[in-house]
């Protein structure tokens, strides 16, 4: 019932090495980092600090496994939220729910004697969508509420925040979003390529005890385009297969009938939703 605390539970196990793939988002976004973990340094050189980071890219390629990841790695509190968690109907109360994060953000971080918190905003498009016109803009509450509390971020302030937002559609954001000193490092998070997919898939096998006539090779290729959170699908799908027909081991018949199911999954979801 409560998810916020599991994120958090979660986060504080969470590392880099347990996301497949992604070989040059975890480069940048360390990168990015470090400019949290030696921000002492930073300081010193009077570098503007950094407060928000964007990761674009399609649906299940681990977005939110390198947020939790990022906490973990700068040894934050990890905070999660969705951007439609704050679309309401009554004007001010998405507002407020903004200020109420970053408040919890700072009191948690306290509490656990963590001097950084990162809160991650998924779907950021729904809060953050281009206006038309842009004059509207000043209307929109809970954008600005967002703007107004990363422009308050000061370098010295302890605990410091960072807001890592996820996008797949990153054309539809506000520019004043990706404005200097707001979410000016974006990080591109694609579909794996097949060295990619093989690791993923490798992941998700750890705790499952496949075949030894199985290639995990050949399955990487079979599933070209897909994504990390389908293939962490396949591997599940083919287990369950396994089950039922009370096998001790997962077969290559089982992973070609879950990569079967996945695919056809995705394009059951396409049409039910046109
Ligand atoms: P969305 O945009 O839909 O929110 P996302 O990019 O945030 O997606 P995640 O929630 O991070 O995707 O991934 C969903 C699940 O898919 C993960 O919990 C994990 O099981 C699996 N997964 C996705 N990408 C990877 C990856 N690179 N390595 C290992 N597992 C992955």
């Amino acid at each position: 019932s409560n998810g916020k605390s599991r994120n958090e539970v979660k986060a504080s196990a969470f590392s880099f090495d347990q996301i497949g793939g992604q070989e040059r988002a975890k480069e940048e976004l360390v990168e990015a980092l470090d400019f949290l973990v030696k921000r002492d340094k930073i300081e010193k050189l009077g570098i503007r600090p950094l407060k928000g980071i964007l990761l674009a890219g399609p649906p299940g390629t681990g977005k939110t496994l390198l947020a939790k990841a990022a906490a973990h790695y700068t040894d934050s509190i990890y905070l999660a939220a969705s951007g439609s968690e704050f679309v309401e109907m009554y004007v001010g109360v998405g507002a407020g729910r903004i200020r109420d994060l970053f408040k919890e953000a700072r009191t948690k971080a306290k509490k656990a004697g963590k001097s950084s918190a990162v809160i991650f905003i998924d779907e950021i498009e729904v809060i953050g969508g281009k206006r038309d016109g842009g004059q509207h803009r000043e209307y929109d509450q809970t954008l600005n509420q967002l703007l107004t509390e990363m422009d308050g971020i000061h370098s010295g302030e302890s605990p410091r925040i960072l807001i890592i937002a996820a996008t797949n559609r990153k054309e539809m954001l506000d520019s004043a979003l990706l404005r200097p000193g707001r979410f000016d490092r974006h990080i591109g998070v694609d579909l794996p390529d097949k060295k990619g997919r093989l690791h993923i898939l490798n992941i998700h096998a750890a705790n499952k005890p496949i075949d030894e006539s199985v290639s995990m090779e050949r399955l990487a290729e079979q599933t070209y385009s897909f994504s990390g959170a389908q293939l962490e699908s396949v591997m599940n799908e083919a287990a369950i297969y396994a089950m039922r027909e009370d096998r001790d081991t997962v077969g290559e018949r089982h992973l070609n009938m879950a990569i079967d199911k996945v695919m056809l999954g995705e394009k059951t979801d396409k049409e039910t939703s046109k």
